[in-house]
């Protein structure tokens, strides 16, 4: 291809680290730079305007008009200095991206002179725009919870996640505002909302278990959930993008054949970075770093052209809030680098698919983990505690995590030979399995099932690799399992299972949620264990860790997960294997999972009606546009050049046949034909079900539909499509391969 070429030249843009006195800058200066902090707050304001400001805000109170008024007075003047022209409240509907109206600081103020109104301009910014606003909310996703007639939406600050600038048109700065969106009758419409009331939760539910247990209730007042999100995308040429329809519309390939090399190598996995995606991630990564995003990791992941980004953990919602800045950040620089990022989870068939690995913990206001095992997790029952709690949650409602991340995309992931299953079990490692089945079993821990134990350090065992020049390498008490959905991966869990492409808001929030409930419950068996007495002893509380990790032992799994024994062994245990995305939006409605979200006042019975409703119709809609799209290119591109492939095949036979020459292009001429008419017949098919399907009023009937007369319909196109890539002329075929999309 012509673009191809031309891109192939191209000289990767550079982009210079900042620099004083000619000397590069450490990174530590650049964090944060565009972000306007608590410090950069204190520094601007009274400190008694400051310290209620701070008091508010920590305790979710409502906010004074004075104080509003002032933050709003710091942040204009502090934004203006550095360029600003405009802010915007940022908030995230129900649509997998964020969004954003901007408004100027101008406004105009009315003076009498000479007995006529003036109107003098001047910029300014007051608390109560500062702390909400009225976007028009009619046309983003609600579920049914709103009709037209009451559509208004607000957008109200989130006084926890600090305020940013981000570039505007030619050179100028944009405010941006992170903010929760609720309807009318405050009803959540977000994405955010219903993450903030879960970490609520669990840190509630998460302190009263530390005090029943003997902590001091002075000192630890809030539990953070803390998560760290691993993020995985594609890289692939702009040039080549644009001309793949099904890539610019749906964000995946819908045909094109699998190429001889693709990843059995294994040598792009950690291997060194084209210069391209190089100089495009490291961009990326400075712009994110003035954002305050604290970007750390990058690597080549298992897949040509595929990556990953991770940063350091942070507090959930900040946490959230900064993969979706990340996501955007990246997709604005690849343009720049005529590239362009796929974050779908499933861009390439036949290659492996993309996930949003979220590492989970709990750590208090003190800064301690309560998922850190310690070297002696055995005896460590506030971790045995938390660690019970977490498997408690997934025992209970694993079916509600499998919702929590089903989607279109990630259907063609989860259940593939590649991604955790769609049944949901936890790993934990040989050497807790160790100790949970010791306690369960009243014996003694077997310490020989990890080798070469020499001295225990805090959090890890020392390795001996017997080379004398290395130094000595600590190794965590858990080794690892990349099959398993939910691994626990030395002081934290990793929710591996979530789409690369999703919001990592919902899939945490009933994480949080079922956590949050899990704690309560054992909570109360602590109590009642104690009874009349002052306090529960160190047997109470490994009684009732006991008695936890018996009920939950289905759930743990430390084999492959990837297995068709595993499979088997799951339906024997009872564990659901929810493979479509259909069986599990159900499970939202299921009393067990909606009963205990509402009880904990995470979701209001509307609330969950209406997002389970959204994710229907997004499924619904997403297929719909796959097959349109397919149909399109089935019809526009793949058969117009099959049919001039023949056309050519056809003269050339004929010319040989004059001459009196065999032809034995025969055979191919041949070979096609049958395609042709498999492709025509199976299109002709794909467009009735597309019609039958988008007549079909009922948002569950029509979901059900999409997923049993289009999908496999469009498994069999792609299949004939495929068949015909193999077969027609390269310089006529008329879609970059993956050859081309995956190795440039
Ligand atoms: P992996 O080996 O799984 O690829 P990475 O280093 O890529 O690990 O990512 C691990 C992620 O886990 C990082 O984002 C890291 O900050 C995060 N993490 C580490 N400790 C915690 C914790 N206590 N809570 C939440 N996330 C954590
Ligand atoms: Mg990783």
């Amino acid at each position: 291809h012509t673009t191809l070429l031309s891109t192939y030249d191209y000289p990767p843009r550079v982009v210079q680290f900042p620099t004083r006195d000619g000397k590069q800058v450490y990174t530590s200066e650049i964090f944060a730079q565009n972000v306007f902090s608590l410090r950069t707050l204190s520094n601007a304001l009274p400190k008694p305007v400051y310290e209620q400001f701070v008091k508010q805000m920590r305790g979710r109170q409502v906010m004074d008009k004075n104080t509003a008024d002032s933050v709003a007075h710091a942040v204009r003047v502090w934004a203006m200095d550095r360029g600003a022209t405009h802010f915007t409240h940022w908030f995230q509907p129900q649509t997998e991206s964020t969004a954003e109206k901007h408004d100027s600081f101008l406004s105009l103020k009315s003076t009498l002179g000479d007995g006529w109104e003036e109107h003098v301009p001047m910029d300014a910014f007051s608390g109560s725009q500062l702390i909400q606003s009225e976007p028009d909310a009619s046309s983003f996703p609600s579920g049914g919870m709103r009709t037209t007639f009451e559509a208004r939406g607000y957008t109200v600050w989130d006084t926890t996640s600090p305020m940013f600038l981000q570039s505007g048109p030619h050179g100028t700065m944009i405010l941006y505002i992170p903010s929760i969106f609720i309807s009318y009758n405050g009803e959540a419409l977000d994405e955010k909302t219903v993450l903030l009331r879960s970490a609520e939760a669990l840190s509630k539910a998460a302190v009263e278990l530390l005090n029943v247990i003997g902590n001091d209730s002075s000192t630890v007042n809030h539990v953070y959930t803390t998560l760290g999100i691993e993020q995985e995308f594609f890289l692939v040429d702009r040039g080549l993008y644009v001309l793949r329809p099904d890539l610019k519309i749906t964000g995946r390939t819908l045909i094109g054949a699998v190429p001889p090399k693709h990843q059995q190598m294994e040598d792009h996995y950690f291997g060194r970075m084209p210069s391209r995606a190089m100089a495009t991630i490291s961009e990326a990564e400075l712009e994110l770093l003035k954002l305050g995003v604290p970007v750390k990791t990058r690597h080549n992941e298992v897949a040509p052209a595929q990556f990953e980004m991770a940063p350091i953990f942070e507090d959930a919602a900040l946490a959230v809030d900064h993969n979706l800045l990340t996501m955007e950040v990246l997709s604005k620089v690849a343009h720049r680098h005529k590239l362009k990022v796929l974050f779908h989870e499933k861009p390439f068939n036949g290659v492996n698919g993309s996930g949003k690995h979220c590492n989970w913990s709990m750590s208090t206001n003190l800064g301690e983990n309560l998922l850190e095992p310690t070297a002696t997790p055995e005896s460590n029952t506030k971790f045995l505690l938390c660690l019970v709690a977490v498997l408690n949650a997934v025992y209970i409602h694993g079916d509600l995590l499998r919702a929590g991340i089903a989607s279109a995309s990630n259907d063609h992931r989860l259940g593939a030979n590649e991604a955790p299953p769609g049944i949901i079990s936890v790993f934990l490692g040989t050497h807790l399995t160790d100790v949970l089945d010791a306690i369960a079993e009243n014996r003694p821990i077997i310490r020989s099932s990890i080798p070469h134990v020499e001295h225990i350090k805090v959090g890890g065992t020392t390795l001996d690799v017997k080379i004398s020049t290395m130094p000595e390498i600590s190794r965590d008490l858990t080794d690892r399992n990349r099959t398993s959905p939910f691994a626990f991966t030395g002081n934290k869990f990793e929710f591996r299972a979530v789409g690369s492409k999703q919001s990592p808001s919902f899939p945490v929030t009933v994480l949080n949620a079922a956590v949050a409930s899990s704690i309560r419950e054992i909570t109360a068996a602590l109590r009642k264990q104690q009874g009349d007495k002052l306090s529960l002893t160190e047997d109470d509380k490994m009684s009732v860790i006991k008695e936890y990790i018996i009920k939950t032992k289905n759930i743990r799994f430390e084999g492959d997960n990837y297995s068709d024994a595993w499979v088997k062994e799951a339906e024997s245990r009872g564990l659901p294997n929810i493979k479509k995305s259909l069986d599990a939006f159900t499970k939202l409605l299921e009393p067990v999972h909606a009963g205990m979200l509402t009880q904990n006042g995470i979701f209001t019975e509307s609330e969950l009606h209406s997002r389970y409703h959204i994710l229907l119709e997004k499924y619904t809609k997403d297929i719909l546009i796959e097959a349109s799209t397919l149909r399109s290119i089935i019809m526009t591109k793949v058969l117009p050049a099959a049919y001039e492939f023949r056309k050519s095949l056809a003269e050339g036979i004929k010319a040989l046949n004059d001459i009196g020459a065999a032809a034995p292009e025969e055979n191919v001429l041949e070979q096609t034909a049958p395609a042709v008419r498999n492709l025509q017949a199976q299109i002709a098919l794909l467009a009735d079900n597309i019609a039958k399907v988008s007549a079909i009023r009922d948002a569950k009937d029509a979901a059900r539909a999409v997923q049993e007369e289009l999908l496999p319909v469009m498994e069999d196109v792609r299949v004939s499509a495929d068949f015909m890539e193999e077969l027609v002329d390269d310089k006529i075929w008329p879609l970059p391969k993956y050859s081309e999309l995956l190795f440039t």
